[in-house]
């Protein structure tokens, strides 16, 4: 079943990676995971496709009012990632989906090595 994006009400695409269905907001680009599905989605290539490099994960767009579970409709909590301590995400208390703004997906994945490195230098060259 389609849904509608929580934030913009856009339809969503369901995208298959991996072993699971991803479905992404075809205006603002966000993303939404049934129960437990960001656990299954691993590969670089997957959150390349999923969330593109580029995008810039939103800072004033968090501030928006209640928003409803695409699934079930119930208003959802804002969570914050425990381990960047940065980025807030939606969950849904009923049915533990998650939505994540563009940019908020691939920012919440463990860094590697490179990537930790590339973010220092570019620190200092700002
Ligand atoms: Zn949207
Ligand atoms: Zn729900």
């Amino acid at each position: 079943m389609q849904i509608q994006c929580p934030k913009c009400r856009a339809p969503m695409q369901t995208m298959q990676v991996e072993q699971t269905q991803v479905d992404r907001c075809t205006a603002c680009e966000g993303l939404w995971f049934d129960a437990l599905e960001d656990r299954d989605v691993h590969a670089k290539a997957s959150i390349d496709l999923l969330d593109p490099p580029g995008a810039i994960a939103p800072t004033g767009r968090n501030e928006q009012r209640r928003v409803d579970c695409p699934r079930c409709h119930t208003p959802m909590i804002r969570v914050l990632d425990r381990r960047t301590r940065t980025v807030w995400y939606e969950s849904c208390p009923v049915c533990y989906g998650k939505f994540f703004d563009a940019g908020e997906f691939r920012a919440v994945q463990p860094r590697t090595l490179m990537d930790l490195l590339r973010g220092w230098m570019g620190r200092q060259a700002g």
